[in-house]
């Protein structure tokens, strides 16, 4: 059973490196921090106002081993939206969010993409345009961002995911 409008639990899915825990510190925090010990996943609420309406986040930080590791379904199942994230300056985070594809092919969870490290640019091994591309097969939003400098809260508030209860109402 999905939560209600007021309870939106967003799963952080994406390689290792790309910036999850930073996004989700972001969030969290308002701050960047650097470097954190990032061995196991992290799971994490937070309430914010929208419209003057709390909604209680809970943000599943994933922690995949490895590149090969992608999310199980049960996370898929648990989380009302994901939100996908690769790192502009590498190609296999960007090829690991493909190969989720067929993991949510029969699903139609909210998903929404960003694109980490965008100012890392003289780094950049995936372009804007893949990007986009991405997230047209996807049916999503997508934004490259980087967590270094930006306050990314917009990005957890995955807007679609109210427009969504909203018009199953
Ligand atoms: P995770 O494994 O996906 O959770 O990735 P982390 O959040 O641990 O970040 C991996 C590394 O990338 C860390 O050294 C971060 O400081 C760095 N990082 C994260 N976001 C950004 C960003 O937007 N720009 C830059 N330049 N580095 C970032």
């Amino acid at each position: 059973k999905k939560s209600s409008l007021s309870e939106v639990k967003v799963a952080v899915i994406g390689a290792p490196g790309v910036g999850k825990t930073a996004l989700s510190v972001r969030f969290l925090t308002k701050r960047y921090i650097g470097e954190y010990d990032h061995q196991s996943e992290g799971r994490y609420k937070h309430e914010v106002l929208i419209d003057n309406e709390p909604i209680l986040y809970e943000i599943l930080d994933t922690c995949p081993k490895s590149a090969a590791d992608l999310p199980s379904l049960e996370i898929v199942h648990w989380a009302d939206g994901l939100l996908f994230v690769y790192s502009i300056t590498n190609r296999e985070s960007f090829t690991y969010l493909k190969r989720i594809g067929s993991l949510i092919s029969d699903s139609d969870i909210p998903i929404y993409i960003v694109a980490n490290k965008c100012d890392m640019v003289h780094l950049r091994e995936v372009s804007t345009e893949e990007g986009a591309i991405l997230a047209r097969d996807f049916e999503c939003g997508f934004s490259e961002v980087t967590a270094a400098e930006q306050f990314l809260q917009l990005y957890f508030q995955l807007r679609f995911i109210e427009t969504t209860n909203e018009t199953e109402r």
